[in-house]
């Protein structure tokens, strides 16, 4: 690497959803000298793009100026991390800027792999293929949506990690929904094609979407890996894995919703903070409880990046944050970490227009529910309006500003 040409107190690497929230705590902590590493101009609020792709959000609500959430005195490095050295300290940014730094957050999130499925960006210029994991194409969903009269809906989740594990079917439960509404559903056949071998990794959440599944008549294929789109032939080849052998199979598609595969971003893969090898290999090693690096003391992961054993959402990084922030401080001040992250996460699980269950829980699969009062196991209209309304707000004017 070269010389440094900048040295940090404290060095964030990505101001998405995580960067900024703990960038945020640490100026409420009065800790001063941290700098944020982020190309974009603009900071997006991911989870309503399943609205917009439903027609029951805007995109514009999405999307806000990323200046306006850098904390007054954090400084702003508008580039993007491209190798890092923990040893010497040093982060190289693709400018050829050498920054040098004493603790380091990475939060850069997940790298969307779109050129892992054969013919998938080609189809994504066809009017009959869309995907919500894109802020341009999250509207594109919706008009692909009215456009559709009928025939095969297909709707698929990789076999890789993905954030928000239920954004995959929250489109496909409001599609349906959508279809139902017009007096389409008997001229329609709506398929989920997954990756995945359930619906939902833990119970009774998943009992619960398979009830929605059976009410919408929804077919469901699982351990099916999208691997190639046939844009000219409207076709999704699978790759399913069967008595031990691999083979495929292709099903045909008139509307076709894509989550694509996921994983760390290849910077992070490359570097010497990731596991190189084993069922985590490319994610950032960060202790389960305090998300200290194991092996190096000053850098602290969080978000989707991270290995943490949770689901990649933004309420785990909302549960997350706290904690890295009161650990990192502790290290600072030569204290031993002790604050500990439980594995919390929580999907919203959108079931239909003004329907929604809430899944929260913790590392062992248990329900950890945080609304007092009300049974978020089923499908409410209020927790719905706490979607579309309440947690946008919560997002912009309370985490991103380390308040909540
Ligand atoms: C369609 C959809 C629906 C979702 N629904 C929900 C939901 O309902 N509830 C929920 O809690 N979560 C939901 N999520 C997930 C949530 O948005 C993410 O889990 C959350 O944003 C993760 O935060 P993060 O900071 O790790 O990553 P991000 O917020 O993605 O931020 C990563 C940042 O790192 C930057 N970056 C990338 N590479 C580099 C680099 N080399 N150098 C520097 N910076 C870099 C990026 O520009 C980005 O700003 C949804 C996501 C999607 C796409």
């Amino acid at each position: 690497m070269p010389a440094p040409t900048q040295h940090h107190r404290v060095l964030i690497i990505g101001g998405g959803t995580a960067g900024l929230t703990v960038a945020a705590r640490l100026k409420r902590k009065g800790v001063q000298g941290v700098a944020v590493l982020e190309p974009s101009a603009v900071h997006y609020y991911q989870p309503l793009w399943t609205l917009v792709g439903a027609g029951a959000a805007d995109i514009a609500a999405s999307v806000r100026p990323q200046a306006d959430y850098i904390p007054k005195g954090t400084r702003w490095i508008q580039d993007r991390a491209e190798e890092v050295d923990p040893v010497g300290q040093q982060v190289l940014t693709r400018g050829g800027e050498c920054l040098a730094y004493d603790f380091l957050v990475v939060a850069p999130g997940i790298q969307l792999d779109w050129d892992r499925v054969l013919g998938l960006r080609e189809a994504l210029e066809t009017p009959f293929v869309s995907s919500n994991y894109d802020f341009r194409l999250a509207p594109k969903t919706w008009e692909m949506v009215q456009a559709f009269q009928g025939g095969t809906a297909l709707f698929t989740h990789p076999a890789t990690p993905v954030k928000c594990a239920g954004a995959p079917q929250k489109i496909m439960y409001l599609v349906a929904d959508h279809l139902r509404r017009g007096g389409l559903t008997g001229k329609s056949r709506v398929v989920f094609g997954s990756g995945a071998r359930t619906l939902f990794a833990v119970q009774p959440f998943a009992r619960v979407l398979e009830g929605v599944v059976d009410r919408y008549g929804i077919e469901t294929h699982f351990g099916h890996d999208l691997v190639e789109v046939r844009a000219g032939t409207r076709e999704a080849v699978f790759s399913v894995t069967r008595d031990g052998r691999r083979e495929q199979v292709t099903l045909g598609y008139d509307l076709l919703h894509v989550t694509p595969p996921q994983s760390a971003p290849d910077f992070i893969k490359r570097s010497a903070l990731a596991h190189q090898d084993g069922p985590n290999a490319g994610w950032v090693k960060a202790h389960k409880h305090t998300l200290q690096h194991p092996h190096h003391p000053n850098v602290f992961a969080i978000g989707d990046a991270s290995d943490l054993p949770t689901s990649r959402t933004g309420a785990a990084v909302r549960a997350e944050a706290p904690v890295l922030v009161e650990n990192l401080v502790a290290v600072m001040e030569g204290r031993e970490p002790t604050a500990r992250y439980d594995g919390y996460a929580s999907c919203p699980l959108v079931t239909g227009y003004g329907r929604m269950l809430l899944a929260e829980f913790d590392y062992e699969g248990k329900p950890a529910p945080s609304l007092p009062f009300i049974n978020t196991l089923v499908e409410r209209r209020d927790l719905w309006l706490l979607k579309k309304y309440g947690l946008p707000h919560l997002y912009w004017d309370w985490m991103l500003r380390g308040r909540a």
